[in-house]
């Protein structure tokens, strides 16, 4: 028996309210949510559903996690903002934990996931001009197709996805885009002197979950450091345990020049975000040159060091290496011909739809809805399929399940 694909009233009236007072810039799955605990979300009906998409990775450690609830609670009963204009109490402890989990001389907090790249960027130049010597005004950024790394309109100067830049020029200068996972064309790219880093996803999320080769990560590393150039990675959706390591770059042992971290900073509480360096880049920036309102406030920095102690204590890059492993070898045994594909690395995760209605992916996003599994398509074709890192066997199962259910429904169309 099929599904019926029906809204009730109190979710129409909930997308209504958006429809019209919202600016119409995302296109939701049709599901209106009002209560998150571990990889469970439910509806405003209390239909219960699996989370496979945890906010784009920002919610590893499970909704609602009660550590991470109870110290935001206590952090805002005693502080929460004071700017930098003055130190606070959280601040430097949090840095130094910071400092000591990661293996950075130095963090500079911020908030968004696109302004610790853009932060990034700041820096890199700034380290271009001051320590390798570059012309002022000449530094170039290297950059890979199909990048995703937010939405400021400097960001999107190097992005390559239309949508993203259709009438929102003029744009920023100074980078230079060459494939993903193309060691000869980095290899050409930095033959100019003027080339001052390299931006890179050690897996590309929102272009589909792209993994690149084994070897790649590390050799790139390497062609940086021959060509005195920053490696930068962004590991706002890799990093903290989502591919089975705390950093994706680990599992290469890549240890960027520059690192980039955000969403499960917070465990998706609000938003936190984070670039590591060692002194000879972070210094290169002084007092006034930089900063944000609410960059290290004090419930920041208490709510991201809780957020890293579950994700230690919890073992979860251990628990998203065996539950992804059992996710990828599950869905490849139902041998689905609706799936062309299936990739990923620990917890991330996606599956190709090959299908000769484009809309495919979308309708299958739409069956697994309607039979308890919240997932999106991501460039038309490909679902992803990330949950909480605080799933187990059981769970995994059950949605597999889901899936070969939805998968069948909409093969007897
Ligand atoms: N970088 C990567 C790799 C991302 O996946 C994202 C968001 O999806 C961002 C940057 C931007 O983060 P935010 O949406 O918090 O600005």
């Amino acid at each position: 028996m099929s599904p019926a694909i029906s809204f009730s009233e109190r979710t129409e009236y909930y997308i209504s309210l958006e429809s019209k007072y919202g600016a119409h810039n995302y296109h939701p799955i049709p599901v209106v949510l009002s209560k998150g605990l571990g990889v469970y979300v439910w509806d405003v009906d209390g239909k219960k559903y699996f989370d496979y998409l945890s906010g784009y990775s920002a919610v590893n450690q499970g909704h609602c996690h009660p550590r991470i609830v109870n110290a935001l609670i206590e952090q805002a009963q005693r502080l929460t903002l004071t700017s930098r204009a003055f130190h606070n109490d959280q601040l430097g402890v949090y840095e130094a934990f910071m400092s000591d989990f990661f293996g950075y001389d130095k963090v500079l907090p911020m908030n968004t996931g696109v302004e610790a790249v853009e932060t990034a960027i700041k820096l890199c130049r700034r380290w271009a001009y001051s320590v390798k010597g570059i012309p002022e005004g000449a530094a170039k950024i290297i950059v890979c197709a199909n990048n995703f790394h937010g939405r400021t309109t400097t960001v999107i100067s190097f992005s390559s996805d239309p949508d993203s830049k259709k009438q929102f020029g003029p744009f920023t200068p100074g980078f230079e885009s060459i494939p993903y996972n193309d060691l000869n064309a980095l290899g050409n790219a930095l033959r100019d002197s003027n080339v001052a880093g390299f931006l890179v996803e050690p897996i590309q999320g929102e272009a589909g979950v792209i993994v690149p080769d084994d070897g790649f990560l590390r050799k790139a590393k390497e062609y940086c450091e021959m060509a005195n150039v920053l490696f930068i990675g962004d590991e706002i959706q890799t990093g903290l345990a989502r591919t089975g390591k705390m950093l994706c770059c680990d599992h290469e042992s890549v240890r960027p020049d520059i690192l980039i971290l955000g969403k499960a900073l917070s465990g998706g509480m609000f938003p936190i975000s984070a670039v590591l360096a060692d002194d000879p880049v972070m210094l290169t920036i002084k007092p006034g040159e930089h900063g944000s309102t609410y960059g290290g406030n004090p419930l920041a920095c208490f709510v991201a060091t809780e957020a890293l102690k579950v994700l230690r204590e919890e073992n979860l890059a251990q628990n998203a290496e065996q539950m992804g492993a059992l996710l990828r070898d599950e869905i490849r045994a139902l041998q689905s011909p609706l799936i062309s594909d299936v990739r990923g690395k620990g917890l991330l995760n996606a599956i190709e739809i090959k299908h000769s209605d484009a809309h495919a992916a979308w309708e299958i996003c739409l069956l697994l809805k309607e039979y308890g599994l919240l997932a999106k398509p991501t460039h038309g074709d490909k679902i992803r399929l990330a949950p909480p890192l605080v799933i187990q066997r059981e769970q995994i199962l059950e949605s597999v399940e889901i899936l070969k259910r939805s998968l069948e429904e909409f093969e007897s169309r």
